[in-house]
């Protein structure tokens, strides 16, 4: 078994044995990876610091048969708002679930591996509800099990004016193939979460957002996970402790 070096988000942590930890990854190398990290919690162990939720780290790993290692690790950046804040660190719990959930072992993504970072920088000074709501979006789309937000799932046409959308049919409706149970789909929600998937994280960039849209949106959203999942994510009990509800 190699070792190999690689850049790595810290997205799950999770106490092991008397000293030890059971961490989960998305590194630069291999996307999802899960390790063990012998020893971290000895407050003089080199890997305590690094072995945090939400850290990118340079870590080194050793792999293993089903687990990987942590060999050594140094943090590379560390997010203040996600480290210390409360309601941010409820809604970064939420994204590092769904990146957990989402994304398969071993199979590098480069690409995720970007999108996390801009997701994590976002958190130090965005709304750390609509970071998550947006990375939903984005993340659900890099893991191929998005709904069609901008076509008819019935007709494939392009959706023009206010329609209905039911998840188990694979997303939007036009009038003429609504079906019963859909739930409403206006052109105002529609155009939201189009913006969320194409939003690019430039520092200038703002998403006007209003209340309904940004609750029908959170809606659709949570009700598509807990269907793709079959059940729901944890962080969301973390999220309403923090809130009273999401
Ligand atoms: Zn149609």
């Amino acid at each position: 078994m190699s070792n190999y070096r690689t850049s790595a988000f810290v997205l799950g942590v999770h106490n092991w044995g008397e000293a030890d930890k059971l961490v989960t990854l998305f590194t630069l190398e291999k996307g999802k990876v899960k390790a063990t990290a012998f020893g971290c919690r000895r407050p003089k162990s080199a890997l305590a610091a690094g072995m945090q939720m939400f850290q990118c780290i340079d870590v080194e790993l050793a792999e293993g048969w089903q687990l990987d290692t942590v060999r050594q690790c140094s943090i590379l950046k560390h997010y203040k708002r996600l480290g210390g804040e409360l309601p941010v660190m409820a809604y970064g719990s939420f994204v590092a679930e769904l990146a957990t959930e989402l994304m398969p072992e071993h199979e590098p993504s480069p690409e995720v591996f970007a999108l996390l970072t801009k997701i994590f920088s976002a958190f130090e000074y965005r709304n750390p509800r609509i970071v998550a709501l947006i990375s939903g979006y984005q993340l659900l789309e890099h893991s191929g099990m998005q709904l069609s937000y901008s076509h008819c799932v019935g007709c494939g046409k392009e959706l023009k004016g206010d329609c209905t959308f039911l998840i188990n049919e694979g997303g939007a409706l036009c009038h003429d193939c609504a079906k019963p149970g859909s739930l409403s789909y206006t052109e105002k929600l529609r155009e939201l979460i189009l913006a969320a998937q194409d939003f690019d994280w430039n520092e200038e960039s703002r998403m006007q957002i209003g209340k309904t849209e940004l609750l029908q949106a959170e809606g659709i959203l949570l009700n598509q996970l807990d269907s793709l999942l079959g059940r729901p994510l944890k962080s969301l009990a973390f999220i309403e402790t923090c809130f009273g509800s999401k």
